[in-house]
């Protein structure tokens, strides 16, 4: 007899969706929590951006998407969808290959209406509290607004699905002497037009495919634009059919007249410190008694980046692994999640998924990958897949989508301006085609 939990399941982006519908599917009760007026989460651009631009405030006022208007995906749309339903291209949409963000939500959206999602959500609520009570109870309090008041409101749930994102909240560097230097400092999150930097000196802290894209958008305008590195692999120099960027080594220390300095040596005089630094993990609703926490961007202890052993399986995570083919790593994780929610999968005893934690961050040790890495899946990111596959009793990611995934972050990391419109699709569309008639033979 399957066990029937009624659910709660925070947040309705992709992860809170896909979930959503899973439940749905095993016949469990689900209330989805949303604290914005739609679906889609971070896909859904917002003109706003927080109150504090670089995003430390802790008390300011935070705007939950990170896109900005120019943003186009960095994965092709045949491996953005879920498991069992494609990103199809429609006909009055964006029909390229890595179309823009709007075509992401209007996706997104087409996929809660088709498995009736929206009915479940309550929108304009916000979690603000979700704590463990007595036996196997979850006490969640959120609140609402009408007009100025606020409204509190608590629930019991026998569990709780953790899906609020981790794309909002900013990771900034500290660099000697900023608490003095008089330029403009922003965070990508908070980034939306390239305007803002017209004939602006810039400086960009990143190499990732944020700090590419945005150098690339912000330089259209900005007067000059300087791409700051840790990375070993960064080559100081002038970025080949640019004018206006340069690529150059971590920055050093800034100065009170607006200096910046590079660890290369060079330095210059800048407007603006624009960090393309990446995000922490922050669940601000969460109250465990010290059970999980998060220590340089390690939520832990967490299973397969999923359940908390001694929480298992009431209290779940989904989406916090980085670097992967998404969509399907998020849609298997909740079709597992699922799964063991209903009875139909047993998940290992506390004692055993503990073991498997320490073990996971032993070979993490052994192979010197930093302890803020935890949830990357460091090339593993197939397996992974595969083994979430299997525990839902589905089959592993098909050899197609893995071959695409590779090229894609091969093209990404590629630096060249134009990939995302030299992709060949008719290479590839051979490649599905063959792939789909001999899964018929
Ligand atoms: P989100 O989309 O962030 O959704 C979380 C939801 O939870 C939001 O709706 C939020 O309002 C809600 N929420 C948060 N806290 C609370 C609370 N306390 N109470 C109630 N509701 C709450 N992925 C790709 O596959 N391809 C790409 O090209 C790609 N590009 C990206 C570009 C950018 C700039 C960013 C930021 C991300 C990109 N991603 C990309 C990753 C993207 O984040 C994921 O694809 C995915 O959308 C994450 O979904 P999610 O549901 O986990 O989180």
């Amino acid at each position: 007899m399957p066990r029937q939990r009624r659910t709660a399941v925070i947040g309705a982006g992709i992860a809170g969706l896909a979930m959503a519908r899973e439940l749905h599917r095993e016949g469990i009760e689900v209330v989805v929590f949303e604290k914005g007026d739609d679906l889609g989460g971070t896909w859904n651009y917002d003109p706003r951006i927080d109150s504090d631009p670089t995003g430390l405030e802790p008390t300011r006022e935070v705007v939950h998407s990170s896109v900005y208007l120019s943003l186009r995906t960095n994965l092709p749309r045949q491996i953005m969808g879920f498991v069992d339903y494609p990103f199809r291209e429609d006909e009055d949409g964006d029909r390229r290959t890595f179309p823009g963000h709007k075509e992401v939500l209007r996706f997104v959206k087409e996929f809660a209406e088709e498995f009736g999602l929206r009915g479940l959500v309550r929108f304009g609520s916000e979690v603000v509290r979700v704590e463990r009570v007595g036996t196997g109870l979850w006490l969640v309090e959120w609140k609402t607004k009408r007009s100025e008041e606020v409204l509190v409101s608590k629930e019991m749930f026998e569990a709780v699905v953790v899906c609020n994102g981790h794309f909002t909240q900013p990771r900034v560097p500290t660099i000697p002497g900023i608490e003095k230097w008089p330029g403009y400092q922003i965070h990508s999150h908070n980034y939306r037009v390239p305007e803002t930097f017209r004939d602006k000196v810039v400086v960009i802290i990143g190499f990732a495919a944020s700090a590419f894209d945005i150098s690339r958008d912000v330089a259209k305008v900005a007067k000059e634009v300087h791409v700051a590195s840790r990375s070993s692999e960064v080559m100081v120099m002038k970025v080949p059919n640019h004018d206006n960027i340069w690529q150059h080594k971590m920055v050093k220390y800034v100065t009170e007249e607006s200096l910046v300095a590079f660890e290369d040596g060079s330095s210059i005089h800048a407007d603006v410190m624009f960090y393309c630094t990446g995000y922490t993990y922050h669940f601000p609703f969460l109250e465990t008694n010290g059970i999980v926490t998060i220590e340089d961007n390690r939520v832990g202890p967490l299973y397969k980046h999923v359940f908390p052993p001694s929480l298992a399986p009431s209290l779940s995570f989904i989406g916090l692994t980085e670097k992967d083919i998404i969509f399907q790593m998020t849609d298997l994780q909740c079709k597992w999640v699922a799964r063991v929610l209903s009875g139909k999968v047993q998940l290992p005893s506390e004692k055993e998924m503990m073991a498997s934690v320490e073990e996971y961050y032993q070979q993490m040790e052994k192979n010197g990958y930093p302890k803020h890495t935890t949830h990357h899946l460091h090339f593993k990111e197939v397996e992974y897949c595969n083994w979430l596959a299997a525990e839902a009793g589905l089959p592993p990611v098909e050899d197609w989508k893995e071959r695409m995934y590779v090229e894609s972050i091969k093209s990404v990391f590629s630096m060249k301006d134009n990939y995302r419109d030299q992709w060949d699709d008719a290479y590839w569309d051979a490649i599905i085609k063959e792939a789909s008639l001999s899964k018929c033979r």
